[in-house]
């Protein structure tokens, strides 16, 4: 599903260059939930954001599906991130003035599906995620383990390829972190959705089947869970 090929990223002019990411390579399979980890620094950050499509690579090439995020123009780009990339966020980002159905379905009524078919969507991993008994609410009047799902079934609905979690444990306390963990689980195994998760955190990363090990913009080990770790 999501090929990094030999992805090098250089910050700065000539005489102060910041080398943030040297040929790293890896595939992510479908169905896969792959945690990246590394020390403030490896390049974590920049990888995902090359791969997010916000900064674009200095050399290599990553595809998603087969396509090249680097051959797609500025339109076909935006398109491709709404279409393609879900993102789990710390900060819920849902709409105040929606419901929970609204904001679940959001993306999907922009884009012109017709509103059963949203509908159905919604409510489908809602179900999944033990919230269908809030979706006429408004955030406000949701607890916050709630908001998470809610953003959570946003991420999932729009039939994304590529969920990616960027620290999404990070300003959260330990049982907000494993609420979170255990719904990106789920996420996982019962609704099929890929993710990859950046955390400099052993806990959050212990939840993910498989670990890329950042240092120095390189990737130097590689753990899949229960195997010892291979150096690559
Ligand atoms: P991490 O997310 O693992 O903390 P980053 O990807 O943020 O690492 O950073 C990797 C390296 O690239 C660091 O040396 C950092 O200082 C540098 N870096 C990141 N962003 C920029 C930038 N916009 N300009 C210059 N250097 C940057
Ligand atoms: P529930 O009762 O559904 O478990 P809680 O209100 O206890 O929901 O919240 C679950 C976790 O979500 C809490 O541990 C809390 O730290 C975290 N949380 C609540 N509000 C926010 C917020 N605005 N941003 C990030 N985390 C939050």
């Amino acid at each position: 599903m999501l090929q990094v090929q030999n992805i090098e990223k250089y910050y700065g002019s000539k005489n102060n260059v910041t080398k943030a990411l040297d040929r790293v390579n890896f595939d992510v399979e479908a169905g896969e939930f792959l945690a990246i980890m590394g020390a403030s620094g490896s390049g974590k950050t920049t990888l995902l954001n090359c791969i997010s499509t916000i900064d674009t690579v200095s050399a290599g090439k990553i595809l998603l599906d087969g396509v090249s995020i680097a051959d797609l123009g500025e339109e076909e780009l935006a398109k491709f991130r709404r279409e393609r990339l879900g993102f789990v966020f710390q900060d819920f980002n849902l709409l105040d003035t929606l419901t929970v159905e609204e904001n679940i379905g959001l993306a999907l009524s922009l884009n012109h599906m017709d509103p059963k078919t949203v509908q159905d969507r919604v409510r489908s991993a809602a179900g999944k995620l033990g919230i269908a008994d809030i979706l006429p609410k408004f955030p406000y009047q949701i607890s916050g383990g709630q908001k998470q799902r809610t953003a959570c079934a946003r991420a999932m609905v729009a039939g994304q390829s590529l969920l990616l979690a960027d620290e999404p444990t990070g300003a959260l306390d330990s049982k907000a972190s494993k609420n979170l963990l255990e719904i990106m689980t789920a996420m996982n195994r019962d609704m099929g959705a890929t993710i990859l998760m950046v955390t400099h955190d052993a806990y959050s990363a212990s939840y993910a089947k498989r670990v890329l090990f950042l240092k120095d913009g390189r990737v130097f080990n590689e753990l899949l869970r229960g195997e010892r770790g291979r150096s690559v």
